[in-house]
């Protein structure tokens, strides 16, 4: 029997995300329809379509921009939050907690938000060969998508976080939440400090702004240096991942991440293990 997916946004005619999966479905085995899902952008038009979906029997959504945070507002109020959506504020997978809807409860009540962004880019990391055991990391950024990337990378045993952001009061409060959030986090002393103030040595430093989506460039230190440099934008030339290239360091941009989350998707949905090496391949 077809198993029905879809990937709610706003706008949406960009995702990959369909491609991805049912790349995945062919390694699995499995017989998928995945489609985009356009949403009007407010809350209560995004609990519809959710509703609508499950009510006619979809098995699981991915949620993208901008809806990420109102989907985590609807799984807290309803089924359920995994720890690092709770920690990440933020869901990107929906699915039905089968035990709840065994209990009796409806497809509202059963609703589960997780967030597989974070340990999608762990995966593509570890997939690279790069060392997260012990490692010193920088992360440039202090938005949504470093507050999700932050519990997994220390879960992975880095050693030393140091979190770099233009406006530093955004950067500091961060980590005064996750703190809060995370037991994980709050043993773990975080640094914090303004963009251009970033000196030293890392073996990591993960750019996670949106500055390149823009044509600027982030006002980098000579005194900055990395053995591996990530920026989690993609399908463009990065002037970051450039920069570290010329200090030699090795560099990776953000499309493995996306692949990396959508496989976490599809393993938390159909229960098969994506074999993430052989997807990108097939993607090519
Ligand atoms: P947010 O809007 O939440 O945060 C943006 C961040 O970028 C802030 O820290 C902001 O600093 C900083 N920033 C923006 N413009 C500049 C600038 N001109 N100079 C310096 N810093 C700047 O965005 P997200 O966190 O949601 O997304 C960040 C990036 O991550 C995006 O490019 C997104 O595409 C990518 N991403 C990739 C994923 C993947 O699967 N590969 C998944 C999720 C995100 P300030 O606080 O000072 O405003």
């Amino acid at each position: 029997m077809t198993q029905n997916f879809i990937v709610i946004g706003n706008p949406i005619d960009h995702s990959k995300s369909p491609e991805i999966h049912h790349v995945f479905a062919a390694q699995a085995g499995l017989d998928i329809h995945y489609q985009r899902q356009y949403c009007p952008n407010d809350a209560a038009s995004f609990t519809a379509v959710v509703e609508a979906f499950f009510h006619g029997g979809g098995v699981g959504a991915n949620v993208t921009v901008p809806f990420k945070q109102v989907a985590y507002d609807c799984c807290l109020a309803r089924g359920g939050l995994s720890e690092h959506a709770k920690v990440a504020g933020a869901v990107n997978t929906l699915l039905l907690n089968k035990d709840l809807l065994k209990e009796g409860s409806s497809v509202k009540e059963a609703l589960y938000g997780d967030n597989t962004d974070g340990q999608g880019l762990v995966k593509h990391i570890i997939s690279l060969g790069w060392p997260l055991n012990g490692a010193q990391v920088a992360i440039i950024g202090a938005g949504g998508a470093a507050r999700g990337v932050i519990l997994p990378l220390i879960q992975a045993g880095i050693a030393q976080l140091t979190l770099a952001n233009r406006t530093l009061s955004k950067a500091e409060m961060l980590i005064t939440e996750l703190s809060a959030a995370s037991l994980d986090i709050h043993h773990h002393a975080i640094n914090s400090c303004t963009t251009d103030k970033l000196t030293g040595q890392f073996d990591l430093i993960i750019n996670a702004t949106s500055i390149g989506l823009s044509d600027n460039t982030l006002p980098l230190a000579d005194e900055v240096n990395c053995h591996y440099a990530y920026d989690m934008m993609y399908g463009r030339d990065l002037p970051f991942l450039q920069h570290f290239a010329g200090r030699g360091a090795q560099t990776s941009d953000g499309y493995g991440m996306l692949i990396g989350q959508a496989a976490l998707s599809f393993e938390r949905w159909t229960g098969h293990t994506i074999d993430v090496n052989q997807a990108t391949l097939a993607l090519e």
